[in-house]
């Protein structure tokens, strides 16, 4: 199912009716004409309720920070075992992508960061404090490269006057500090009741180190490449996983849209841009390499590069399926996995 405007605006019609209770009956037979067109908004909550295995949520399946306001919100993800919620990623849109998959504040438990561009973790101070207004616990951890540390540190001190209003309003205590634990190098990042967590160097020039992850939870590993060129480092620590999450871009699609953006008028360079991205990010026929080599499961398309909806999936599907034999999903925001 793809988000065409048709269904995005029935389902902001939907949205709107629901709010009026008068108007909810109007939306039943609009609702029964077409039941295939539940969106993935509205079967997340249903896919997590009572759900006794870890599922992976999409949050936000777009690659790159242009375009907010696009179909596709930045990257972004939370994964939910035993009820603690485990989120990997921050762009922008991630607070309101995890409240519509019903997930509450109070279970998350543990935060990760790839790297720092902006799609992947420009709402992550937001998280933070939203998530204390919400009721997330004080001993949230969060995970990530430097300088992770002092990034928590200034946004909680420039929210200070916000926490201490709230703290003194509804009696609560106070959003203080964050435990933070810095990584740069690969290997084991973190271990509790529910998962094993380990990190990998991906290749993303110039950012260093931009991280993949790795989740072992007792009935599920899920992979996630991050952001990187086509790097065999990622397949290895892939290997034999359930589930691999890896950034994908379509390069001939990519090469129209930049040509299209410069006749706009945005001052790139053609050779420029493509350069850069051939240099830090994976096309899809790579990505199908990458994942047969793993061997894994399933394979998962996200951070899709151009983000733009007039690729059908059966198109990333093929791309990917020259090389990867197993299933493939081309992600899809509020998809549960
Ligand atoms: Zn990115
Ligand atoms: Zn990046």
């Amino acid at each position: 199912m793809t988000y065409t405007s048709s269904a995005l605006s029935r389902r902001t019609l939907l949205a709107g009716l629901a709010g009026t209770s008068a108007l909810t009956a109007a939306a039943a037979p609009l609702a029964a004409q077409t039941p295939a067109a539940k969106t993935a908004a509205e079967q997340a909550p249903a896919a997590l309720k009572d759900a006794k295995a870890t599922k992976l949520v999409l949050l936000g399946t777009g690659g790159g920070p242009g375009g907010p306001g696009r179909t596709r919100k930045m990257t972004s993800h939370v994964m939910l075992s035993n009820g603690a919620a485990y989120v990997l990623d921050c762009g922008l849109g991630v607070i309101d992508q995890y409240a519509r998959a019903g997930i509450p504040f109070p279970a998350l438990r543990s935060i990760f960061i790839t790297h720092h561009h902006a799609d992947h973790n420009i709402e992550y101070g937001p998280l933070l404090v939203v998530g204390w207004i919400m009721g997330m616990h004080l001993d949230v951890r969060a995970f990530g490269p430097p300088p992770l540390k002092q990034m928590t540190e200034d946004f909680i001190r420039a929210y200070k006057t916000t926490v201490d209003f709230g703290a003194e309003d509804f009696k609560v205590k106070p959003l203080v500090a964050v435990d933070v634990k810095e990584v740069s190098a690969a290997g084991p990042v973190t271990q509790d009741d529910n998962v094993k967590v380990s990190a990998v160097i991906v290749e993303h020039p110039p950012v260093k180190p931009a991280l993949g992850y790795r989740f072992d939870f007792k009935d599920r590993s899920i992979a996630f490449s991050g952001d990187t060129a086509p790097f065999e480092a990622v397949a290895k620590m892939a290997k034999g996983a359930d589930v691999l999450v890896h950034e994908a871009m379509h390069v001939q699609a990519l090469e129209t849209y930049i040509r299209d953006e410069i006749a706009k008028g945005r001052p790139i360079k053609f050779e420029d841009m493509m350069a850069h991205m051939k240099a830090d990010h994976t096309p899809v026929e790579d990505v199908g390499r990458i994942a047969q080599e793993a061997g894994v499961k399933t394979l998962v398309l996200s951070h899709l590069v151009p983000s733009i909806d007039s690729i059908t999936d059966d198109t990333w599907r093929s791309l990917a399926a020259k090389y990867f034999k197993g299933e493939i999903i081309v992600g899809k925001d509020l998809m549960v996995v």
